[in-house]
């Protein structure tokens, strides 16, 4: 990835996270080769932190897919899965990972040592349609892996009710059982309630983190956004607890002392949809023109908080109310939380991403869009283009749009 294409980070905590992230990679390869249980699964639900507690090792194809969009290995992987058939409307997560499964994974030399085979996949529904199918194809590339499904509903976040609640708690215990006489491994509760009391401790740091992007200036823009890894892959560690504190002791100092992300913050921007990860560099365009891009919908679904009272239906809670912060979500839900964001940032403008590849967080746009201008007065502009798929990205397009937005705010601001 050439420089302008990595987003400029100005806390220094963020140039931590190369470390991190290379240490968790190499985590799932030691366990693997030490003969310690490999579980793939996709994030955002609670079984990250029953693996935890009872040492087994939680790999997350999705999160590897930004990893290789970083290292610029997705037009190989976008390859392969396109001989094996999968077409391009496809979400590029899907793609990506097909992709490299069955091509660059049997390579020696990936970057950070590339993936583990697993020995156990994890589905436990509740997600949108590609999650699900990437799991199915997962299976049919290991057979030996044990699986464990699960069937959580697909429900909104306003309609979870009792009934839901407890399908998910009695499928947290059958999880529970089927890791035992897989593995051999007994959940110690006490260590459970651990897990989750250090995962609930990172979600109330992220919320404060993302407290004081309401600080004018802002000191934490979207280009800081690759801390979200560590919500992804290390809730209820507490290597996790210990980088959230260092990132947030930095983040209230640089608010608290009026430090903004740039010298002359003009323009408050909303972010919506996936960043592109092949181009993080784009979030750092809008500063020219005195913009920073100050919150965003991807990074509100990292944080439920969670009761160590009650380990088992903290998980089953999670695992039911994750994908509908952000992807399976009503419409009139996310419209709900995107103006509720920008009355809370103080938003002068909204960038729609129509991504190509995510149609569940795409739907919906052009009503919150409209919904914006007519009960907030906040105009908005929308690019076209792909979370993962650069085919699908024109940078003059993005450019030609974004120039006559920024100029079109900075005016009604009377810049
Ligand atoms: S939510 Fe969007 S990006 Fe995530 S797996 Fe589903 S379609 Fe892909």
């Amino acid at each position: 990835m050439t420089e302008e294409r990595k987003s400029k980070k100005r806390l220094k905590t963020s140039k931590e996270l190369n470390r991190l992230v290379t240490e968790y990679y190499l985590n799932c390869q030691t366990a693997k080769a030490e003969g310690r249980p490999v579980a793939w699964m996709p994030p955002m639900n609670g079984v990250i932190e029953l693996c935890y507690a009872m040492d087994v090792q939680p790999v997350f194809p999705e999160n590897w897919s930004p990893v290789c969009a970083a290292f610029g290995l997705t037009p190989q992987n976008f390859k392969v899965s396109e001989d094996m058939g999968y077409s391009r409307d496809i979400c590029g997560y899907l793609r990506n990972i097909i992709g490299y499964v069955n091509g660059l994974m049997n390579e020696k030399d990936t970057p950070l040592g590339g993936l583990p085979e697993p020995d156990i996949l994890f589905t436990p529904g509740g997600g949108c349609v590609p999650v699900m199918k990437i799991f199915h194809a997962l299976e049919r590339r290991f057979p030996k892996a044990a699986v464990f499904s699960a069937d959580l509903p697909q429900v909104a976040i306003e309609d979870i009710n009792d009934t839901h609640i407890d399908y998910a708690i009695a499928e947290s215990e059958r999880l529970i059982n089927f890791v035992t006489e897989t593995t051999g491994r007994r959940l110690d509760m006490d260590r459970l309630r651990e897990t989750v009391v250090l995962s609930d401790q990172a979600c109330a740091l992220w919320d404060e983190i993302m407290s004081f992007r309401r600080y004018i200036p802002v000191p934490f823009s979207a280009a800081e956004m690759g801390i979200m890894f560590v919500m992804v892959t290390l809730q209820g560690t507490q290597k996790a607890v210990d980088y959230l504190t260092r990132v947030r002791d930095e983040v209230r100092q640089k608010a608290e002392s009026g430090s903004g992300v740039i010298e002359n913050e003009k323009l408050r921007l909303f972010w919506d949809n996936i960043p592109l990860w092949y181009n993080m560099g784009l979030f750092n365009y809008f500063e020219a023109a005195g913009g920073v891009v100050v919150a965003e919908t991807y990074s509100a679904a990292w944080s439920i908080r969670m009761d160590p009272q009650n380990p088992i239906r903290s998980l089953a809670l999670k695992s039911l109310k994750s994908y509908p912060l952000v992807s399976c979500v009503s419409i009139n839900k996310r419209k709900e939380m995107v103006l509720n964001a920008c009355r809370e940032y103080a938003i002068d403008g909204v960038i729609f991403h129509r991504n190509k590849s995510c149609i569940p967080i795409t739907l919906g746009q052009m009503e919150i869009k409209r919904a914006l201008e007519e009960e907030l007065n906040i105009p908005s502009v929308i690019i076209d283009a792909d979370h993962m798929d650069e085919r699908n990205f024109s940078m003059a397009q993005f450019q030609t749009r974004v120039d006559a937005f920024m100029e079109m705010l900075a005016d009604r601001k009377g810049y």
